[in-house]
């Protein structure tokens, strides 16, 4: 059962990889086929074996040797080690797939926002969507606390995207997001813990890089985090 949520995760990761390179660049998802950005060259099936085709390739495009990222295989591993974990706890399968979904969301947001500085609306706002039916269907917490999950956490970081300028409309989505897939307690602990560790991480980064209190730090990747820690620990 493990193994083969853990095979399964390396086939999602290998898609969550696609839409994490195509929604912030504003291309389809499903056209065209994977291709290398470098040459162009579409890949061939023993191209697109998750891991295992860029450690064979040796991280570079069999055409144009050009790098791949090794954020390619990261991401691909991430999601099959997060499947599996799940996989071994949860005995019931719709209170898996509510998990696998909201481990997913995360896992593709925070990465698009550690690199483009934003959560676009492409997942946000279908994540709110998809988080609100699994509680209807009572596959997550109950819609109650769903529903006050995603007013409570949205409204709360609104408030602070007003009245600082750290945050940004994306964060208060994102925040949305996390209270209807957990409801408000776990979820407004989740934006405390972020706080927390984003500020003392944010702290020593400008510490080491010396650069200015105005460099914008992504929000969205320390709210994952406290979102996982919380669910695991709160709910
Ligand atoms: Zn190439």
């Amino acid at each position: 059962m493990v193994l083969l949520f853990f095979a399964i995760g390396l086939i999602f990761g290998s898609f969550y990889n696609v839409l994490i390179w195509r929604i912030p660049r504003g291309e389809s998802i499903v056209f065209p086929s994977s291709h290398c950005p470098g040459c162009g060259h579409t890949l061939k099936a023993r191209e697109l074996i998750p891991v295992l085709s860029y450690v064979l390739q040796r991280g570079r495009c069999r055409c144009c040797s050009m790098r791949i990222s090794w954020q390619y295989p990261i991401i691909e591993l991430t999601t099959a080690v997060g499947f599996a974990l799940y996989a071994s706890r949860e005995v019931s399968l719709p209170a898996l797939v509510s998990k696998l979904l909201f481990f997913s969301l995360l896992l593709v947001a925070s990465t698009i926002d550690l690199e483009h500085k934003i959560l676009p609306n492409a997942i946000t706002i279908p994540g709110i969507m998809i988080g609100a039916v699994l509680a209807f269907l009572g596959w997550s917490v109950p819609i109650g606390a769903s529903l006050l999950g995603l007013i409570s956490c949205a409204g709360f970081l609104l408030v602070l995207a007003l009245a600082t300028k750290g945050m940004g409309m994306g964060d208060v989505k994102f925040a949305g997001l996390i209270g209807v897939f957990i409801g408000p307690l776990p979820a407004l602990g989740s934006i405390f813990i972020a706080s927390l560790a984003g500020t003392v991480f944010g702290l020593i980064y400008l510490l080491i890089t010396r650069q200015g209190r105005n460099t914008p730090i992504p929000f969205g990747p320390f709210l994952a985090l406290g979102a996982l820690f919380s669910a695991e620990f709160f709910l």
